[in-house]
């Protein structure tokens, strides 16, 4: 998948330019190969700096996203799509009924831990009239006086009770008489590293080597398999199981946004669809007073626990916040949950890894595209941009967020984090590369493809600004006006890309080639005397000669001929830019003046000379 990304990237950014750069090379002869390699080697290397980025950001993503750098982000999107979920109102769950041991029914009772009298009473209160099974969420490793021997009693004559006890350490023995009667089971819970309880554990081995079943597993199957539901497993790893119409799928250390996770029993990722206000409750005391009537109870699960602050048996949910949840409730949802998977609505499912990068590649390419297509459109210089770019990132962020959510209602879990990070990236990358192709936009004559007239500016105010020899050469096609006349506009275009051609043959690697405006050229030579300028300007014409362009409409050659005029300074010159494009330009003046398709070089220095001796003999 890595791959793949780096290869589109590097598709869409670099490889496009060069094959058209690299086509053109194949017309071209050896010499002038490596006198344009020369030139695009600053290009080339830009680009591969682009690939090379492209390669580095899709790498470090990729690190990132397998080191779990992306997880806190993608728990924190999770458990704010289960808010969202959960803010619709539910009906009450008429399968459940909670009876929770709040601070006002301790204080009542005046006792902690409740006795086994109080605790006999209660399962008596609740068997009478008929519920499915009861879920003690207390325990009850010790004999909490008086009435010991009756809880036993009732113990054995009440088989739908189910007591807990802890299995992962530290251990908490359960009661012995429903440990003998094979009536308990685990209170364990996987709590995430930020203390928020986002998976269930259904079962688990304990160290004897058995496997134990959770509390809301235990009862919920219980529940199911008096209903003639039992769970079928569909693999041999024991990943995958079959509640009629719904799958449960075993969590694995990597799934949804989780890095490395602990990943221990048969685990499943909670999908909390509605608030702890879906079950109906009512406090022990109210039981123990005689309160519950026949339609709260019968063939329902019954969950006894505490929900006291002083008791703590409280966890921190997505749903939450910083509010606890006692842990009767979280039994209470699980249960639910398995209730639900019968029916299809199952518990948070995940995609393999491979899927996650395609889905995180789909926006990727999406962002490609939308990228291409805004640059590409007249609005680039337009000063819209910026806004444009924004809306778009919103919209394509916007995008993944809802496209995240529908999946998510649908009970798939897909990183939002990671193809947000790849999108974002990926479009800082298409800024950076659009930039430069502006920047080389704005130095290159569109149709000589040599620098234009504003690149030119820059190098030679550059050049001119240390005490430097160079030579100025400014050349004029002749008689161009009757050319456009006589062959057309068009012609007049392709005629100036053959002198432009010719010129870039004609000087040497080092030399600065411009177009100056419509068909006039201008070419720096550093670090080159004027005698050695006449020689570079005859070779341009030779050149141009050799190109033989037809001019019927010249006065002077059957071909296409240029004039040109030069300037040079020497180290102890001092110079404007201006005014030696001035020189040069009348140096060009004097060259048509006397006939045209020759070079005039300007007497400037001389004149000056003249002119400093001249006021020094005044
Ligand atoms: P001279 O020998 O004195 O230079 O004569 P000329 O005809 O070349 O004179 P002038 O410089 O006045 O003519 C310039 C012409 O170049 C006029 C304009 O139509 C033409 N031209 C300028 N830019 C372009 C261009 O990009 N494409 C074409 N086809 N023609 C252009
Ligand atoms: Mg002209
Ligand atoms: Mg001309």
């Amino acid at each position: 998948m890595c791959r793949a990304l780096i290869r589109l990237i590097c598709t869409h950014l670099y490889l496009n330019n060069c094959t058209w750069e690299l086509s053109r090379y194949r017309l071209l002869g050896i010499k002038q190969f490596i006198r344009m390699f020369s030139q695009l080697k600053y290009r080339i290397k830009k680009e591969h700096q682009i690939a090379a980025v492209s390669v580095s950001i899709a790498g470090a993503i990729f690190f990132a996203a397998t080191i779990g750098v992306f997880e806190p982000l993608e728990l924190g999107i999770l458990d704010q799509f289960f808010r969202v979920q959960s803010s619709a109102k539910r009906e009450v769950d008429d399968r459940i009924l909670v009876v929770t041991i709040g601070e006002e029914d301790i204080a009542q009772m005046n006792q902690w831990p409740i006795s086994d009298e109080n605790i006999a009473d209660l399962v008596q209160k609740i068997e009478k009239y008929g519920p499915a099974s009861i879920g003690l969420d207390l325990f009850r490793n010790l004999p909490v006086a008086p009435g010991t021997e009756s809880l036993i009693e009732v113990f054995k004559a009440t088989p739908s009770v189910i007591g807990i006890e802890r299995v992962v350490s530290p251990a908490v023995e359960p009661h012995q008489t429903l440990a003998a009667l094979n009536q308990t089971a685990s209170a364990d819970v996987v709590v995430d590293d930020d203390g928020k309880l986002r998976r269930a554990l259904l079962s688990l081995i304990a160290p004897n080597g058995d496997v134990k079943q959770g509390l809301a597993a235990r009862l919920a199957l219980d529940y199911l398999y008096q209903q003639g539901i039992e769970p079928e497993m569909l693999d041999d790893r024991g990943l995958l199981l079959r509640l009629e119409k719904g799958l449960i799928e075993r969590f694995e250390k990597n799934d949804g946004g989780y890095v490395q996770a602990d990943d221990g029993g048969f685990q499943v990722l909670m999908n909390y669809r509605g608030d702890h206000t879906q079950f109906e409750s009512v406090p022990i005391t109210e039981v123990l007073a005689g309160e519950l009537t026949d339609e709260m109870v019968r063939d329902r699960i019954v969950l006894v626990g505490s929900t006291a602050i002083s008791i703590n048996d409280l966890f921190y949910t997505p749903l939450t916040g910083e509010q606890q949840v006692a842990g009767v409730y979280i039994h209470a949802y699980v249960i639910k949950q398995l209730l639900d998977t019968v029916k299809g609505q199952m518990f948070l499912r995940t995609v393999p890894d491979y899927a996650e990068w395609l889905w995180t590649g789909f926006w990727v390419v999406a962002c490609i595209g939308i990228g291409r297509s805004m640059f590409q459109s007249k609005s680039i210089r337009s000063g819209v941009l910026a806004w444009q770019l924004l809306t778009r990132l919103l919209a394509l962020g916007s995008g993944i967020c809802i496209a995240g959510y529908a999946l998510f209602i649908a009970g798939w879990w897909l990183p939002i984090a990671l193809p947000m990070t790849a999108v974002g990236a990926t479009m800082a990358l298409g800024i950076s590369y659009q930039n430069q192709r502006l920047q080389s936009l704005a130095a290159f004559d569109e149709l000589t493809q040599i620098a234009n007239r504003r690149s030119f500016d820059q190098y030679l105010a550059e050049a001119l600004k240390e005490p430097t020899q160079l030579s100025l050469i400014l050349c004029d096609v002749d008689y161009f006006k009757p050319f456009n006349d006589l062959y057309g506009h068009p012609a007049g275009d392709r005629c100036l890309q053959q002198v432009a051609n010719a010129i870039r043959q004609g000087v040497r690697v080092a030399d600065l080639v411009a177009r100056y405006g419509g068909e006039e050229f201008v070419i720096v030579l550093p670090n080159t005397t004027s005698e050695v300028a006449v020689e570079v300007a005859g070779r341009i014409q030779q050149q141009l000669q050799q190109a033989r362009i037809l001019h019927e409409g010249s006065q002077v050659n059957t071909w296409v001929t240029i004039s040109c005029g030069l300037a040079s300074v020497g180290k102890n010159d001092s110079v404007s830019p201006l005014r030696l494009v001035q020189y040069a330009d009348q140096a060009l003046y004097e060259a048509k003046q006397a006939g045209r398709n020759r070079v005039v070089v300007s007497q400037w220095q001389t004149h000056d000379d003249q002119k400093a001796s001249a006021s020094e003999a005044a």
